[in-house]
């Protein structure tokens, strides 16, 4: 584990090792990156650098990135067959069609920007759909030449999601001998490493909603004007027998849209205001007996006619029409909706299932039902730190203070005694004790003091105005956001300073134009605490509004507090503290991104003055001029400091 600064060089100094390895000992070495960013970065431009450096060797490396980036031949050739069946534009299935024909890839990425939004997730490659060695397009598949390519490389770039589908399909019984998902392999790199806990537990959770199981329904079966389209028509017209089960079929799917549509409504009765609410030992079991429970049951039992009745179909053809890829598809249909089934099944038994968090939340408009671990770390010790040889964890927030104890927990690399884990800090060489000013106004009240948001709406005016822009506001609540934003931007704009606010463009376009506009501020949340890479003048002061403590109420967070409670731990110290902590350092992250930069981070929350644990965030940081007094002396100290 290496927890690396930025600009310490991280991806080299595992590269060059790597590269020599993997070609003196004849293995493959897969390296795991969160972003796609990165993944590009290593690719195009670390990796030929190092081997240039190396003499030019021999040494193959290949990009794999995850499925849903690459074109499926066999899914865009259906759809072209039959685009009524998906309700998708012609014009746009033709568009891609044409490039099928040139790209040498299938890479979403060299369609032309947005002009696939809606058809693309219609023929993607989707890994319970593809048909593999059934498939009729095998031969011209992205998919295949690039495992293809994979095979032989030395080094494998991918991405964590696609790398915890292949450690999780292995983990499950695919072993380790063969190609999965990736090619064998046990010597593992995993950059970001930070974000492999958020990646691994969205690949072991599984959730539904009835928009999804719409979409599922639709592709089996629709009826337009008395015309009847769907993979369903299509293999009850490969029945020899007279009876033609289309009728009962079509009764159940709309049994099943009935039902789900029932469920949803009673679901976003219980989540209410909240808009969430998760079964545990404090829900109230008779009242979910007598509201959701029928509805998921009637749900569950719908699910599985439709699926028994399909397996008696599919049972009765002979080889030839077992192998045609529409039963090919219409099984994984099947499978996905036995996978709902087993949900509703496992939401109306929660008591039984502690060890995983079980809740609903609105999204949009409809409800997701979702079932996650409770501790992914037994997961991660068996599936990653346990079966390869060796793991590389890097990242620039990986410990607290020098100490890697939360993060190795929480990722299950403690409690494997018989391996050796080294660790290292190696702190960053940028000059911050000379170009960071740490400001915090010790006049700032506590965050559930009257007043609170209030002192952030004019200090973070004030401060931006004191920047001339160039601002990074980062908050953990958008309503505080919205909040701020409103407040200071009448006033900056008189100044010239362009305010943008998340949730007002899509995330790149926005981070682009905050990028080309010098003097722009952008206020945002969640994800822009990390990955917002802004050199020199383009940001000049970073505003972290409150310590980003996760918000009560996120389901999997209380989940995880309780659990440490009822085994005697303190879940403020063992949990919350620590996570935040961890996301304080990425925020604070975003300001040094090359040695010449200079800046602020402005921290408006009273917290970290008043209170004992504030000592902990100012420990993680690296040393900088700070400045702790009244906001009017920060706002002199800034001034000072910007323009000295
Ligand atoms: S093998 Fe799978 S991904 Fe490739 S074209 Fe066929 S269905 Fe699509």
């Amino acid at each position: 584990m290496a927890e690396a600064g930025t600009g310490v060089g991280k991806s080299f100094a595992y590269l060059l090792p790597a590269m020599y390895f993997a070609l003196a000992n004849k293995e493959k070495v897969i390296i795991s990156t969160a972003t796609i960013t990165l993944q590009q970065q290593l690719f195009e431009k670390d990796i030929p650098l190092v081997s240039s450096a190396m003499g030019d060797v021999k040494l193959k490396s290949v990009i794999m990135k995850g499925r849903g980036n690459y074109l499926c031949m066999r899914r865009l050739n259906d759809a072209l067959a039959e685009p009524s069946l998906f309700d998708l534009d012609f014009d746009e299935l033709s568009g891609i069609y044409n490039w099928s024909k040139v790209t040498k890839t299938g890479e979403k990425t060299e369609l032309e920007k947005n002009s696939s939004e809606a058809v693309w997730p219609n023929v993607c490659s989707e890994s319970d759909l593809c048909l593999g060695t059934h498939c009729p397009w095998k031969e011209q598949c992205f998919i295949n030449a690039m495992r293809k390519e994979a095979n032989s490389a030395n080094i494998i770039v991918v991405n964590h999601h696609l790398l915890f589908a292949d450690l999780a399909a292995r983990f499950q019984g695919a072993g380790y001998e063969n190609s999965v998902v990736l090619p064998p392999f046990s010597r593992l790199i995993i950059d970001e490493a930070h974000r492999m806990e958020s990646a691994a537990t969205s690949f072991f959770s599984a959730e539904f909603s009835k928009t999804g199981l719409f979409r599922q329904l639709g592709r089996l079966y629709h009826k337009k004007r008395a015309a009847h389209f769907g993979l369903i028509v299509k293999l009850c017209a490969m029945i020899v027998s007279i009876d033609d089960p289309l009728d009962d079929i079509a009764d159940i799917i709309a049994k099943i849209k009935t039902c789900s549509e029932e469920l949803d409504e009673c679901a976003l009765d219980i989540c209410g205001q909240e808009g969430i609410y998760r079964l545990c030992g404090a829900s109230d079991e008779s009242f979910l007996k007598r509201t959701l429970f029928p509805h998921l049951k009637s749900l569950r039992r719908n699910l599985l006619e439709l699926t028994n009745i399909i397996r008696d179909i599919t049972e009765n053809f002979d080889e030839e029409q077992a192998n045609e890829p529409i039963v090919w598809e219409v099984k994984s249909i099947m499978r996905r909706f036995e996978g709902i089934a087993e949900i509703c099944d496992v939401f109306c038994k929660y008591k039984k299932h502690e060890d995983e968090v079980l809740w609903m939340e609105k999204n949009r408009k409809w409800i997701v039902f979702t079932r996650t671990p409770l501790d992914l770390a037994p997961k991660l010790r068996d599936s990653v730190f346990k079966v390869n040889k060796t793991v590389i964890c890097v990242s620039a927030t990986l410990a607290i203070n020098e100490d890697f104890g939360f993060w190795a927990n929480q990722c299950g690399i403690t409690g494997i005694d018989d391996r050796q884990t080294l660790s290292g800090c190696f702190p960053s060489p940028f000059p911050y004790s000379s170009a960071v000013l740490l400001a915090s106004p010790d006049d700032a009240p506590l965050p559930d003091e009257t007043g609170y948001q209030d002192f952030v709406n004019i200090a973070a005016e004030k401060l931006i105005s004191a920047s001339g822009g160039s601002a990074l506001v980062l908050f953990t609540s958008y309503q505080s956001l919205e909040n701020a934003y409103n407040a200071a931007k009448t006033g900056l704009q008189s100044l010239g300073i362009h305010c943008l606010k998340q949730g007002d463009d899509d995330r790149s376009r926005l981070l682009q134009i905050f990028l080309n506009e010098e003097t722009s501020c952008l206020f945002a949340t969640d994800s822009f605490w990390e990955g917002v890479d802004a050199p020199g003048d383009t940001l000049r002061l970073v505003i972290i509004c409150r310590l980003p403590f996760r918000t009560p109420g996120d389901p999997l967070l209380e989940a995880r507090r309780e659990k440490i409670e009822k085994e005697g731990g303190n879940p403020f110290l063992e949990l919350s503290l620590p996570q935040a902590v961890m996301k304080f350092k990425q925020g604070f992250g975003r300001l040094m991104r090359r040695s010449a930069d200079r800046g602020v981070v402005a921290v408006l929350d009273g917290r970290l003055l008043k209170k004992a644990y504030g000592k902990l965030f100012l420990q993680s940081l690296p040393e900088t001029m700070t400045s702790f007094c009244s906001l009017n002396n920060n706002i002199r100290d800034i001034e000072n400091f910007i323009y000295k």
